[in-house]
């Protein structure tokens, strides 16, 4: 079952039935047991899913998952995220994800690299033949790509790689960038509010929130609530944001911080914002929690934050939604500046990297928006239409259909 509803995408597009034979089902899903040697002589192993959902557009390209709860079905939701967010930006690329089984909080350094060897092993026909093009998911980041590249020794055969061997400046800030671009655009064109002082709330305090939180908080909002998965801080006034991350990154839990009262997840999520930013794990936002949401506006930071029941109450509500797959396509962009330039190397600057994805995800929203207005849909919808559009459209271009 596809996480894009196209029955009712079949309402504004023509979606052929050769296109949603096509669209409907991943076109490949593999699940394989991965076992090594840890560090202490001990076997750990670890199910392993990879899945591309379609193809027509590029190599499979998504993140590796690496934490305890993966599952097949979930791996399989993000590949077509992945489908639909490459084809909204316009980025040559198909929709995959990988997903290892395994919480990477409990392994050491040594045995986490043997893990990623492994897989290099299990994967690496379609690492070599470029099939598939991983980068950072949940629980892996740039040293992992870097594992990975010193197995294949191909360096377009990952992206979010570190800037010295081959990766991109601004690469790992990426995604929380577009986030932020994608906020802007939010408070000025849907909210009609400048972004400078609006109260905006983060779940999630990883790789997307953090960076997120710092390009909001210099373009002058005000974060007064941060959250990871131990629990949140509030501070109606704004939270030292940078003051966090510098601490964060010296091991301090946010707990910590002076200056703040101590909230849970569920409080952050229904607090009185102007832009809630879901930025953590999926389906957080649900039918039962949906309508304590009291934001302005959600931008979706996090893959599938909103469950579809909970994306009607808000609709009702008249909370728009800024979906996933246009907000949080900051990372998917500089991938893709990062592989391009796999052979030649990059003189890239940071800024430049920002300017892309400000560029392409400014491109998008527009594009999203004047749909939208045009047909009176929520965002997301207006999204997967043409999204679906476009891969549709290229399906024909390959003779696919
Ligand atoms: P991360 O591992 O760096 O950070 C995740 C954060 O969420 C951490 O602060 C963690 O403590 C918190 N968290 C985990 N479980 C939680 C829970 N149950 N409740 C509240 N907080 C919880 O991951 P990330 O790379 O920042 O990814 C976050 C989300 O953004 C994921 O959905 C991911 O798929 C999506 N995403 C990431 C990228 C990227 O480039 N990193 C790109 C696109 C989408």
């Amino acid at each position: 079952m596809s996480a894009l509803n196209l029955d009712r995408i079949a309402d504004l597009i023509s979606i052929t039935p050769d296109a949603r034979v096509f669209l409907e089902r991943p076109e490949r899903q593999t699940q394989m047991h991965l076992a090594v040697r840890g560090s202490n002589g001990a076997v750990v192993h670890a199910e392993v899913y990879v899945v591309y959902h379609n193809t027509a557009r590029g190599p499979a390209k998504g993140g590796i998952r690496m934490a305890s709860h993966v599952t097949l079905s979930e791996t399989a939701e993000l590949a077509e995220l992945m489908t639909w967010k490459t084809a909204l930006v316009r980025v040559p690329f198909g929709g995959g994800k990988s997903g290892i089984c395994i919480d990477p909080a409990g392994l050491d350094r040594t045995t986490k690299d043997a893990i990623l060897r492994e897989y290099v092993h299990l994967m690496q026909l379609d690492l070599r033949n470029q099939a598939y093009v991983p980068a950072p998911d949940m629980g892996t980041g740039a040293r992992d790509m870097a594992i990975i590249l010193g197995e294949t020794h191909i360096p377009e055969s990952v992206t979010g790689k570190p800037p010295r061997i081959g990766g991109l400046p601004g690469r790992n800030e990426a995604t929380g960038r577009g986030v932020a671009t994608a906020t802007r655009l939010t408070a000025g064109n849907l909210l009609k509010k400048d972004l400078n002082n609006m109260r905006v709330a983060i779940q999630g305090f990883g790789n997307v929130g953090s960076f997120a939180a710092l390009f909001l908080h210099q373009l002058g909002a005000r974060i007064v609530a941060v959250s990871d998965e131990r629990g949140g801080i509030f501070n109606g006034d704004g939270l030292d944001v940078v003051r966090l991350k510098t601490d964060q990154a010296d091991g301090a839990e946010l707990a910590d911080a002076s200056d703040a009262s101590v909230i849970t997840n569920a409080d952050l999520l229904a607090l009185d914002v102007d832009i809630l930013i879901p930025a953590a794990v999926g389906h957080v936002l649900t039918a039962d929690n949906a309508d304590t949401v009291s934001a302005g506006a959600i931008v979706e930071g996090a893959n599938a934050p909103t469950l579809p029941a909970a994306q009607e109450i808000l609709q009702e509500a008249g909370i728009p939604v800024v979906p996933d797959i246009l907000a949080n396509a900051g990372g998917v962009i500089a991938s893709y500046a990062e592989w391009q330039k796999g052979k030649s190397g990059s003189l890239t600057e940071a800024a430049e990297t920002y300017a892309l994805v400000d560029g392409l995800i400014e491109r998008a929203f527009r594009r999203v928006q004047a749909l939208a207005v045009e047909k009176a849909l929520p965002m997301r919808l207006a999204a997967w239409t043409l999204s679906a559009g476009e891969v549709s459209e290229t399906m024909q271009d390959r003779g696919w259909i």
